[in-house]
Parts: C-alpha cells; structure tokens; sequence
C-alpha cells in the first residue's frame, strides 16, 4: 500500500496518507542546513504598566554577535498585539533580522502550552542552530516543553555560552555547583536557557530596521486566566546595583541594619550569601550566587563571606571585589582584589561611622 502522493508504486509507506519511509530521517538530516540563532523575546511590564523587552534578551543577543560576529541570521519569536509594534526598533537594531510575532491578543498573557507549541512550529520552519531563552521562571518553564515538542536536547541554567564552528558550548553549574561543566549537544537545534546577567546588556549596535513575520497561532488555549499578578521585591534590584555591601554568615544580625546605612551613603545596594537567607533574615531575592542572582557591581564588599564556589558563581561579573573576613585564607581570598583581615561587624560599624 503506497501513500496517496505516490502514483508510480515506488513509495512503501505503511501508512495511507503517511511520509515515504526515510523521508522524516531526511528531514532530520536537516541538521546539516540548521543555522543561525532563534531567541525567545520575553517582555515585562514597567512601573507603569508599559511592556518592554527584558534586559536578559539584549544581554542573549549581544553574545550571540560576539561568538558570531553577526555572520548567521538571528531570529526573535515575540507574542502579543498591536501593543508590541514600538519594541521593533529596538530589537532589530541589538541584532534580530526577523522577527516572528505570534499575533494574538489572547497570548499577551503567558500560556506556556501556546507559547510552546508556537514556538515549536516556528523552530521547525526557520531550523536554528541554536535556540536561546532567559532562565528566568517563564524561560525554565517554556524551553523544555518547546524541546519535548522538538525531540530536542536542552542545557538548563547556563552562565557561559561559547561557539565552536556550528557547535554551541554551553557552561552551567554541576554536582551542587562545584564544578562547571561545559555540555555540547549532539543533535540541533542546541538549546539553552541562560541566566540573566551573566552578559553586560550591550548599546544597540546598528539601525533599527529588520523583517517581521506575523505568526497566526492556530493552537488551541485550554484555560483562561482570570487575573495575573507580578509578584515584585519591595527591595532594589541587586542585578543593576553599582556598589554590592554583601553580607555572610561572619556577620551578626544587628549589623544589617548597620550595612543599609553604609549602602545609602554609597549609592548602593545589600545584597547577601544563602546561609543568612536560609536564616530567615534576607528575602531570597537578594541571595547572590549559583541559585540566588548574578551580580555585576563594579565594587562588590564582601563582610564575613566564605567564598564556596555556590557564592561565586554569582560575582564572575564584579568589578572590585574587596573581602572583609577573619579568615586571611577564606576561599574569597582567591578571587578578591583585596582581602581586610579583622571582624567584619566592627569593620562595617567603623567604615558606616567614618562616612
Ligand atoms: P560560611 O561559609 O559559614 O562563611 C562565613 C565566613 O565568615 C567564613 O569565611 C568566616 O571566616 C567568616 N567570619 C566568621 N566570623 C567573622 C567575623 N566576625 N568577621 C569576619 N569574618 C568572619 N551560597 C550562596 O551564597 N549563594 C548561592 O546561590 C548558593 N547556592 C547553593 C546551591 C547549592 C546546590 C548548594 C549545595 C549550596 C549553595 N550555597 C549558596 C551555599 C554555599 O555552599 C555556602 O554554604 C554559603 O555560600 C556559605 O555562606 P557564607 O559564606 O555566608 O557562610
């Protein structure tokens, strides 16, 4: 029995209506056509109530331009209305050539089973080399049901992403973070979220002018959402602060209060290592480290912090690290730029004072 397409006998389909047998092997051979970079451009809502596109996208698409030097086409896939059209420029001109907007006011709202399925069918046609997302909540949430639906391989959770020919070398954390173990895909697309801030966000590099292709989603939406709320930290951000006061287990629990001072009179931000939110005494959003935040300050104080390697995988971007420690071999001691030997609550104490 052939299939309905084949007249001449030579198709052995088992299936009516069904591919010629090695047809969807051929397809998949497409592995040796799959090239350029498709990013998820995942937007969020200001103070105000506007959408912008987050600063991890920008952070995606300025590393993809330094491991490519802008050789191979880069891909956005968007979701939303009329309300997205003024981020255009903007994108186009941090490197997206074309961009895919799914086109439905109902998808303005996060549906990852939409959002998935669309993606999945947009992968499909364009064949990426590559397929980046922000390790954020929404991207460790959407990339692997896009890459269950792709039969795809996905690295979760990188902090470094490196080229080699086609290959994409991806970095995260391993066995508890305490080694960093670089992963490579042997199939395409090779896919990866990656965690914000790990990449300065770059200026955009050229005009803002690119294709758009309007997706119409034909994927069916099980549920509706009634209302949606972003949950946001009353405190700073730690990801954006210049100056980082931060503060570990050698510290005592009135120095906090100690520490936000210091951090007005600098212009800064306390941020702090997971032993004081496992205390109660922080909120996790200011944890730093492999499962807190990637911080990138350009002076990073560290009072009474160890260094493990959890912590500092959260600092690879500081700028000046100085460690305040009683501890003149404290791990810290190894990447700090200087070390203060002596008690790190009277230090903070005399440093606030002097100020
Ligand atoms: P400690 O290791 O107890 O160090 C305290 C330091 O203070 C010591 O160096 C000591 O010499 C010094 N000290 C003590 N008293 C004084 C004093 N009076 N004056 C000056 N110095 C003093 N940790 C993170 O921070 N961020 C993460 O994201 C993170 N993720 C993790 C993920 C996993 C899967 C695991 C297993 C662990 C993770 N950790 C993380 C925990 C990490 O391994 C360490 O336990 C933690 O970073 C230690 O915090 P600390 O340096 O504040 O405390």
């Amino acid at each position: 029995m052939g299939c309905e397409s084949c007249t001449d006998g030579s198709c052995q389909s088992e299936e009516k209506g069904g591919l010629p047998p090695g047809m969807l092997q051929r397809y998949r051979l497409g592995v040796d056509r799959s090239d350029g970079f498709l990013v998820w451009i995942e937007t969020e809502r200001d103070a105000e109530g506007n959408i912008r596109v987050c600063d991890h996208v920008k952070e995606l698409l300025g590393k993809i331009r330094q491991m490519d030097g802008g050789r191979s086409r880069v891909w956005g896939v968007i979701f939303g209305h009329l309300e997205l059209k003024p981020l255009y420029p903007e994108l186009y001109a941090h490197g997206v050539d074309t961009l895919y907007e799914v086109h439905d006011r109902v998808l303005s709202t996060f549906h990852p089973e939409a959002y998935a399925d669309n993606l999945a069918q947009i992968i499909v046609r364009t064949e990426p080399a590559v397929v980046l997302f922000g390790a954020t909540p929404r991207g460790r949430e959407l990339a692997p049901r896009v890459a269950a639906r792709l039969d795809a391989g996905l690295t979760a959770d990188c902090t470094e992403l490196a080229l080699s020919d086609r290959d994409l070398l991806m970095t995260r954390p391993a066995f508890g973070g305490n080694v960093m173990a670089t992963i490579r895909c042997t199939s395409f697309p090779q896919m990866a979220t990656v965690r914000p801030g790990v990449f300065p966000v770059p200026e955009p590099f050229r005009e803002g002018k690119g294709t758009v292709i309007y997706w119409q989603s034909t994927c069916r939406i099980l549920k509706d959402i009634i209302s949606s709320e972003i949950k946001r930290d009353s405190g700073e951000d730690i990801t954006k602060a210049r100056i980082l006061i931060s503060l570990g287990a050698g510290v005592k629990r009135e120095s906090i209060s100690v520490a936000e001072s210091l951090a007005r009179k600098l212009g800064g931000t306390v941020s702090c290592s997971r032993k004081l939110v496992e205390k109660g005494w922080f909120n996790q959003s200011r944890q730093v480290g492999q499962s807190g935040k990637t911080v990138a300050p350009d002076l990073y104080l560290a009072f009474g912090i160890s260094g493990a390697v959890q912590h500092l995988a959260g600092i690879g971007l500081a700028g000046r690290v100085i460690a305040i420690n009683r501890d003149a071999n404290a791990g810290i001691s190894e990447v700090a730029d200087e070390i203060v030997v002596g008690d790190a609550n009277a230090i903070l104490r005399e440093l606030e004072r002097s100020l």
